[in-house]
């Protein structure tokens, strides 16, 4: 049996996450749970799972949560520090599936004390990719994406050599608003945004996947873990959400890996690498698919996978820089404060002003932080003016 810790489990992936858990009892001992506000959900798990310590991020809920488990044997805490004290905890296997930025410390700790580090929160790559990848090398930790694409091209990649590796291919839906003309784009609200086609996944990366800035983040993903040149990378929409990615190499082949739109597919192969186990997930018929299609990606509308490719060739913390000036947009999208195109104007601003610094190619993680903090500022000065 393995251990397993779950960071994040009130989430999307999350609870995901903890169904797997119970259609395979028998694999694992699960460690630590957290959630960040839902005390309801996260008590609800705690009660299915039994694991050892249960934390709730948002101290502000520990005296409902401590009710709510009263009777039970877990040992309880909350807060951004009790956070930092699980991800500390040996275990064979931590999913990291908190959203955004606050999940990114939460990883580069996991990464420490974790043999195998199943990782869904993009961010810490994006964010802190050089970082994340030097703890896991110091510490002997196998990094296993979760993020479907990432899974793909990584399934793809056992027994390759990246030397051989011509390009990536990375697939995407193309969103709820694929058929949208630009124009319509500007008055487009948060729920619309949010209603994915495909995936059922959390409000964010939903709103993320319809602008494609999920998609570009997922570029700088690609090039942080597989640590591939930017020329190689591209996107290519795939509507059925089938294909979940393809690697093509020197001799003109390409692997792809298919599955149903089913983030099951990719937790289970993180979790349980490398080994496989069975899954309760629909199996695909392709008498019934009968056809795959393939579009390009409008760059006009979708600016977000350009100013990905510029953040990747500025280098230094422009990933970071990136990320945060995106999850400040969304919050002022989610608000109504600023337009849903507005969204890209704001990362481009941020990107314009890190380009005109020094950029550093050295840096830990409190400059991370730090120029998160500044990019949320400039971005919410800036967007008072759309
Ligand atoms: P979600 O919003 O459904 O859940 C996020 C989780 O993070 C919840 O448990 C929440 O309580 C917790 N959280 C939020 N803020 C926190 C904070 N400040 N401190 C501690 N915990 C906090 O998100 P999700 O859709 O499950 O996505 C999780 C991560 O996985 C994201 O990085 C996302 O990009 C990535 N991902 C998700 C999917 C998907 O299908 N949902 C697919 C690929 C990658
Ligand atoms: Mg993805």
């Amino acid at each position: 049996m393995r251990t397993i810790s779950i960071f994040g489990i009130t989430g999307s992936i999350g609870q995901t996450a903890a169904n797997i858990l119970v259609e395979q009892s028998n694999k694992f001992i699960l460690t630590v749970i957290t959630g960040g506000d839902n005390v309801a959900e996260l008590a609800k798990q705690a009660i299915r799972l039994s694991p050892k310590y249960v934390v709730i991020a948002n101290e502000a809920h520990l005296y409902e949560l401590r009710s709510l488990l009263m009777g039970y044997n877990f040992e309880i805490s909350a807060g951004r520090q009790a956070l930092m004290d699980a991800a500390s905890i040996p275990v064979d296997v931590s999913l990291q599936a908190i959203v955004g930025f606050p999940g990114v410390q939460c990883s580069l700790i996991a990464a420490k004390f974790s043999k195998t580090l199943a990782l869904a929160n993009k961010e810490s790559l994006v964010c802190a990719g050089p970082l994340l990848q030097k703890i896991c090398t110091t510490n002997n930790t196998k990094l296993v994406p979760v993020d479907s694409e990432h899974s793909a091209i990584f399934q793809c990649m056992l027994g390759e050599s990246i030397l051989s590796v011509e390009r990536i291919i990375l697939t995407g839906s193309g969103g709820p608003f694929f058929n949208t003309a630009i124009e319509n784009l500007k008055h487009v609200n948060s729920k619309q945004a949010a209603s994915h086609p495909r995936w059922s996944m959390g409000q964010r990366i939903s709103i993320d996947s319809a602008s494609m800035f999920n998609k570009a983040m997922e570029l700088i993903e690609t090039k942080e873990l597989f640590d591939v040149s930017i020329d190689k990378l591209e996107v290519i929409i795939q509507p059925q959400s089938i294909i979940h990615s393809m690697v093509g190499f020197n001799d003109g082949s390409i692997k792809a890996q298919l599955g149903p739109a089913d983030m099951s597919g990719a937790i289970g192969y993180a979790i349980n690498f490398p080994k496989r186990e069975s899954l309760l997930v629909e199996r695909l018929n392709f008498a019934k698919l009968r056809q795959l299609d393939f579009l390009p990606v409008d760059q006009l509308k979708f600016p977000a996978i350009n100013l990905a490719t510029r953040a990747m060739n500025i280098g230094g913390m422009a990933g970071a820089v990136f990320n945060a000036a995106k999850e400040q947009a969304l919050d002022l999208f989610l608000i109504d404060n600023i337009g849903f195109l507005d969204m890209a104007i704001c990362v481009e601003f941020a990107l314009n002003e890190y380009e005109l610094n020094q950029i550093k190619h050295n840096y830990i993680f409190e400059d991370i932080m730090e120029q998160d903090t500044h990019t949320r500022v400039r971005v919410k000065e800036m967007a008072k003016g759309l």
